[in-house]
């Protein structure tokens, strides 16, 4: 992957990340401001405890994503970003057009992917 291409992605990725900190923040609000609401009422406390599992588990997802990506920022600027964690081979640019953070190549995720035997 030439430099150009690169920084792109990395332009790509910090706006991502941005995004996802962003909601992953707001989610938090959003637990906290239910929390204060309402206490007493024990369907509504109930509703509430699923309604905060929802977000919980969407701001765990998002973390995760977040990791990723930060993992490709530094490969950006290590120069390894574009490359398959697993074998080494180039990423296509389809790929990481649809997934900037991808860790593997088409292959090596289908391989991680397909169910054990
Ligand atoms: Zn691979």
């Amino acid at each position: 992957m030439n430099k150009k291409d690169a920084a792109n992605f990395k332009k790509i990725l910090i706006q991502k990340r941005t995004e996802l900190l962003n909601k992953v923040n707001n989610a938090q609000k959003e637990l906290d401001s239910s929390s204060e609401e309402n206490v007493g009422d024990e369907i509504d406390t109930a509703s509430q405890n699923s309604q905060k599992e929802m977000y919980f588990e969407l701001a765990a997802n998002d973390k995760i994503t977040l990791d990723t990506i930060n993992d490709a920022i530094a490969k950006v600027e290590r120069g390894t970003f574009g490359k398959c964690e697993c074998c080494g081979e180039n990423i296509t640019l389809e790929r990481l057009k649809a997934i900037p953070w991808s860790r593997y190549c088409i292959k090596c995720q289908e391989e991680a992917e397909r169910p054990r035997k």
